[in-house]
């Protein structure tokens, strides 16, 4: 879907996937303004396709698009783009398990030029894969590099939007991380590098003491993080299963000195790839600590589980999140 200055969003088309033709001087290869969604599709017991909350994506895109200056797409288009490229071949969905359509709505500039102020012509696109399961062999713990070098975003940066550029940022400590022998790096805040934000594409929760007074925190969203459609719904998810939950602030030395003494039992994180991962390991400058018995958590998995089934369409849907695309 095209949209133009004066004319507003126009032109939507289905096309068989292709490469695209793109000027050198196309505005988005020189100051990005590109941001993109991720959302998963299920197939449901009765044969048909739903997606997990897609107008909390719509939503989210909007936003994106505010910060970078960008024409907000309605939330009614994004959704219909969804339901358009499903129902075209829905055999892509697979059958229930783990397994997903993973969907890709994205939007850039296409107006050529060099001058540096928001385009006066983006396209919409949406894309499609299978995704197969996160962990084919089992639910494994990640060890974390936490990254006090870099950081993701600052405050009055993008952080908040899911735009490339935070990622382009952020592929230098993910190599770091890489290079210190972990799986994933976790973001520290920019002005003291002490408060734990989030991890390379995925937020973070600690559990507090076990069994059903377990307390499960999140950290507060301070406008340098994404606001993850998982973490929110993990906190209503939490809730129903009879578990405090709290959004606050959680400092290294907190995580560190929880971890030393019992009070955190369980570290996870959370987004729409890999929807619950157990996190083991923590690596810093100062050193590395494990994160409980370094196997996956018992409230972890519960979680894990819950919102597995509610995706793949088993038990009730409570709070309606599941929209059906075909
Ligand atoms: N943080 C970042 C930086 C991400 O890229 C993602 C993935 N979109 C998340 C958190 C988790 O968000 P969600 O639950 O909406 O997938």
């Amino acid at each position: 879907i095209e949209w133009t200055e004066g004319r507003g969003w126009h032109d939507a088309q289905l096309q068989p996937y292709a490469a695209l033709q793109l000027d050198p001087a196309n505005m988005t290869l020189h100051y990005a303004q590109s941001i993109f969604e991720g959302l998963k599709a299920y197939r449901q017991p009765d044969g048909s396709v739903s997606a997990f909350r897609p107008d909390a994506n719509a939503r989210r895109f909007r936003r994106s698009a505010r910060r970078l200056a960008m024409p907000e797409l309605p939330e009614e288009t994004f959704i219909e783009a969804c339901e358009l490229l499903v129902r075209q071949d829905e055999a892509w969905v697979p059958e229930p398990g783990e397994e997903s359509l993973y969907l890709r709505p994205f939007m850039f500039a296409t107006e050529v030029g060099l001058g540096v102020r928001p385009a006066n012509r983006y396209l919409f696109m949406l894309i499609a894969s299978p995704a197969g399961s996160y962990f084919p062999g089992g639910v494994k713990p990640v060890s974390v590099w936490l990254s006090q070098e870099y950081v993701r975003a600052a405050p009055g940066g993008t952080g908040e939007a899911k735009c490339a550029g935070n990622y382009a940022a952020s592929l230098v400590a993910q190599a770091e991380a890489a290079e210190q022998g972990c799986d994933q790096v976790v973001w520290l805040d920019a002005l003291e590098r002490r408060y734990i934000e989030e991890m390379g594409g995925m937020n973070l929760y600690f559990v507090y003491g076990s069994g059903a007074d377990a307390k499960i925190v999140t950290p507060t969203l301070t406008g340098t993080l994404l606001p993850g459609i998982t973490r929110a719904s993990l906190l209503t998810l939490a809730a129903d299963l009879g578990y405090a939950t709290e959004e606050a602030r959680l400092t290294v030395d907190e995580w560190r000195e929880g971890n030393a003494d019992g009070s955190i039992t369980e570290v996870f994180a959370c987004g729409t790839a890999a929807v619950i991962t157990p996190v083991g390991e923590a690596k810093y400058a100062g050193g590395k600590w494990s994160v409980g018995d370094g196997q996956p958590g018992e409230i972890t998995m519960r979680l894990r589980e819950a919102l597995l089934a509610l995706q793949a369409g088993q038990g009730e849907d409570r709070h309606g999140w599941m929209r059906r695309l075909a």
